[in-house]
């Protein structure tokens, strides 16, 4: 595909992304997915290619490469399996970002090169149970005694928490009361190997069951006060700007997803003969296919100039809400109508649009749903 976006070294990344991800993923992501299982083996190659450090600094031990190549091996992961996107999305954008953006020097010195090179995951804990879109409502506090803060509380539903390769998370709690009663939110990075943390697998779920989401409860953690990211009561600001990069990530795997739906549906639609020719060839398939194409070129270059106005330092907090909006909502209609051309051979476990079915769900949830991204980006439009 030629996209006025993309260099030399896009297009190798790509291409290298997608062999990986044809030769090495493809042939197990039904089996992970049918038995719930979060692979170490796949997570340890994708570290060992740099995909979970794709835009961290090289001084810092990443690869130093920009937005678009990170979202371009999103999307190329996304188009076979999902959870394994999913990994590589949270990790990058969730677990790495808030670090490299609002860290201190010690700091980055400290954590990143751990979870650039160390094998280690590292997750973002915004929600909780009475927490959601309402994340100003944050239970989970955090006491600053002797030189220590002193975490207690939990977060559910977390990516990359629970494995034996997470090796910590980065933690929004509640440090104290601002005038008029409000809660002083502020971001504390707290290690897995703390006594009293304590994690669970969530294998009980409809999608990405190839990745790790988890629950952790923190009992009385103890926590270096010198863990504390960014300044006290910048709670909001941290989550927040960072998930404006999240969802670029979760834009990335709508359009992964949906092209994978699309790919998938196109050879079938050719080789399905039904009335004495193949089923793409009766005219509202033919529609639907042509469709499915825009909705995903669409959705393509919204994202990438997204990406653009990233690398290029613009404000680009409405378009990332725009994109995971438009992409998401886009892989619902063009995985559903992929999964439609396939008739009942599409509801069949062994088939990969039936996973693709079910993957593609979260999308219009986390990071921000998408009755809420109608709300962001209602609010920089100016409309209160
Ligand atoms: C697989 C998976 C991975 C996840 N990973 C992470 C992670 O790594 N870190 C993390 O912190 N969280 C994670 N989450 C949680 C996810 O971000 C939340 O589920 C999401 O933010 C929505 O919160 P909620 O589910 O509590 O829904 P709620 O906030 O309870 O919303 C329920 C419904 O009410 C609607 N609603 C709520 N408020 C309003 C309003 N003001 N106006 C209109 N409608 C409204 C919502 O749009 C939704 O339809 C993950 C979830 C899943 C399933």
């Amino acid at each position: 595909m030629i996209d006025p976006l993309l260099n030399d070294k896009h297009q190798e990344l790509r291409e290298q992304v997608r062999a990986f991800a044809e030769e090495e993923i493809k042939p197990v992501a039904g089996e992970l997915d049918e038995r719930s299982v979060f692979s170490v083996e796949l997570t340890t190659k994708m570290f060992e290619m740099g995909l979970l450090r794709i835009n961290l600094s090289k001084e810092y031990g990443g690869m130093g490469l920009d937005t678009l190549s990170y979202i371009i091996a999103v999307e190329e992961l996304a188009r076979v399996d999902a959870s394994q996107a999913a990994t590589v999305a949270a990790h990058n954008s969730l677990g790495i970002d808030p670090i490299a953006v609002f860290g201190t020097e010690a700091q980055k010195r400290h954590f990143l090169p751990k979870l650039a090179g160390g094998k280690k995951l590292w997750a973002f804990g915004l929600t909780e149970p009475n927490a959601g879109s309402d994340s100003n409502n944050t239970e989970t506090t955090a006491t600053l005694r002797g030189g220590k803060w002193l975490v207690n509380g939990k977060k559910i539903y977390i990516t990359n928490v629970a494995s034996e390769m997470s090796g910590g998370i980065t933690v929004q709690v509640v440090t104290g009361e601002k005038s008029g009663g409000r809660k002083e939110l502020s971001v504390i990075l707290v290690d897995r190997d703390s006594p009293g943390y304590l994690t669970e697998i969530i294998r009980s779920k409809m999608m990405w069951r190839g990745a790790d989401t988890g629950m952790v409860e923190f009992k009385q953690v103890e926590v270096p006060e010198a863990n504390l990211l960014g300044e006290r009561g910048m709670g909001s600001q941290i989550m927040l700007s960072t998930l404006d990069g999240g969802r670029l990530s979760i834009a990335a795997l709508g359009l992964g997803l949906a092209r994978g739906a699309f790919e998938m549906a196109m050879e079938y639609a050719a080789e399905r003969v039904q009335f004495g020719k193949p089923i793409g060839n009766f005219q509202v398939n033919t529609f639907k296919l042509a469709d499915m194409a825009t909705k995903i070129e669409l959705a393509r270059s919204f994202l990438y100039k997204t990406c653009w106005l990233k690398d290029n330092g613009h404000p680009f907090g409405k378009e990332a809400a725009m994109a995971k909006l438009y992409s998401s909502e886009i892989a619902r209609e063009v995985v559903n109508e992929a999964l439609q051309i396939y008739g009942a051979h599409g509801l069949m476990k062994e088939n990969p649009i039936e996973r693709f079915y079910r993957d593609q769900r979260i999308l219009e949830i986390g990071e921000g749903t998408s009755e809420i991204l109608r709300i962001v980006i209602a609010r920089h439009l100016g409309i209160k």
